[in-house]
């Protein structure tokens, strides 16, 4: 019965300045042409900049390649300050914004600023940066900066909220001042910002469905259907959901400019079914590859899907009919039924070969799927089949679309697992356990997933002491409903 969620800001935000200093915001400015053209800028700059020029040099020493497609990241240390005065839109021009549409090119935008195809061409011809024009997609926006005599001094073009290319205009040759429209050039920058990452707290507790119970917590959809993909292994989302089953999770929040402007990753969750609990933690590991694990250690990742469909496609008031809706009578079930509309992607509950992949007068549409020496799967009744015999199949690919072939009133999924041969129940069988991590891998794993643990813990004993206390002193629960 209880929702909290936290954004406790300051709290978590120096909780990860120390775990995670490297993600504070910074701007990277990516892509200069070389250094000569540097100096150039330098040489350039108007004298209002002129005290950030010795840091300005400092940038150019951190060059370590000429070429247009090279990342250089300004050290904070040495030109922080320099680099935002350079790549912020000067605010002594007059901006005009606008909206690309569908359709639209740079040809198309300049006229609706009064600028024509010279401005085009000079912008286009004088930078390497000049590419990201050409792909610019509707929704996205130009800003175009006017000087005081008219001329376009700057534009910037407005990728995303973290990630833009500002042009600036630069007069390499005083003599051809009179022509500014062929003589202007203009230099590109990159820019990307980091946003700053926060991490959230929520938990809830499952009184009709998932996504009510999230939706109570103010989850967002796409963070619980992550939380489902992470304990998709262990729970079948789509029929073992009972009330009472409860969740808490940590992610990662992202802001700009103390606007928030997304989510980022889930760090550290506990998912409680049936009275079982799981426990899943992210770790990036030193090759980069991010992944969940258990605290001890186990990819989340095994070798069978509990469900080889996805469980939002089911029927919420599906309930197992044991009667065989063709035979009036009650068989051995000795599958699963997942009932969902027609046409619902059906996927391999894990690699394997098929074995088969055809139609009977019972089954239907079928796909029989052998796992390694000792598991074998069947999805019946099948709408399409995608697969055929003696393929190699990858978890999760599709097999083929769920439909009412064969013995079937209704559009539903038969799913049979088999371990030597033995029907078992897929929902309640034992399977192979996941790899655990690299032992290499074991003391940085266990690093840098104890902080996230133990923080999910704290925040779930923090909560239990707001629920128990009659009058909670905190903001940190959220009226429950
Ligand atoms: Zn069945």
């Amino acid at each position: 019965m209880s929702q909290a969620k936290y954004t406790n800001r300051s709290h978590t935000s120096s909780f990860w300045q120390r775990l995670l200093p490297h993600q504070l915001p910074k701007i990277h400015v990516v892509a200069m042409t070389s250094i000569a053209i540097m100096i150039a800028i330098i040489a350039a700059l108007p004298s209002k900049e002129a005290s950030a020029k010795r840091n300005e040099a400092q940038i150019t020493l951190n060059f370590i390649d000429d070429s247009p497609q090279a990342t250089l990241l300004a050290t904070e240390e040495t030109s922080e300050v320099a680099t935002v005065k350079k790549v912020e839109p000067d605010t002594n021009l007059v901006w005009k914004h606008q909206t690309v549409k569908s359709g639209d090119n740079l040809s198309t935008i300049f006229p609706r600023v009064s600028l024509g195809a010279g401005d085009v061409h000079a912008l286009m011809s004088s930078t390497t940066l000049s590419k990201p024009l050409v792909d610019m997609r509707p929704g996205q926006e130009i800003q175009f900066g006017f000087n005081n005599q008219g001329e376009l001094a700057q534009l910037k073009y407005v990728k995303t909220k973290l990630e833009s290319y500002l042009y600036t205009r630069i007069e390499s040759d005083t003599s051809t001042k009179n022509t500014p429209e062929y003589s202007s050039k203009y230099i590109g920058e990159h820019i990307i910002l980091e946003p700053e990452i926060m991490t959230t707290y929520r938990e809830s507790t499952i009184k009709d469905s998932l996504f009510l119970a999230a939706e109570r917590a103010q989850l967002p959809h796409g963070l619980i259907m992550e939380l489902a993909n992470i304990f998709g292994w262990d729970v079948d989302f789509a029929l073992d959901i009972r009330k009472g089953d409860r969740f808490a999770l940590t992610y990662e929040e992202k802001f700009l400019n103390g606007e928030k402007i997304g989510n980022g990753n889930i760090l550290s969750a506990e998912f409680v079914n049936q009275g079982k609990s799981f426990k899943a933690v992210r770790y990036e590991d030193s090759k980069g590859l991010a992944n969940y694990y258990t605290p001890e250690g186990y990819s989340m990742r095994k070798a069978f899907l509990r469900a080889p469909l996805d469980f939002t496609r089911i029927s919420s008031n599906y309930n197992l009919r044991r009667k065989h809706p063709i035979h009036k009578k009650i068989r051995a079930h000795r599958g699963v039924d997942y009932a969902a509309p027609r046409g619902t992607p059906i996927f391999s509950a894990g690699d394997g070969k098929v074995i088969a992949s055809g139609y009977s007068k019972a089954n239907g549409n079928y796909v029989f799927i052998q796992h390694g020496q000792r598991f074998t799967t069947k999805y019946l009744h099948l709408h399409k089949r995608k697969v055929k015999r003696g393929q190699s199949v990858k978890q999760r690919q599709v097999i083929g679309t769920l439909g009412s072939t064969g013995y079937a009133t209704g559009p539903h999924l038969h799913y049979e697992f088999l371990v030597n041969g033995v029907h078992r129940n897929p929902r309640t069988v034992s399977l192979p356990q996941a790899k655990p991590i690299n032992k290499k891998e074991l003391s940085r794993f266990e690093e840098h997933t104890q902080p996230l643990m133990a923080l999910l813990t704290q925040y779930q004993g923090a909560s239990q002491l707001a629920l128990a206390s009659p009058t909670p002193n905190t903001s940190a629960k959220s009226s429950d409903n």
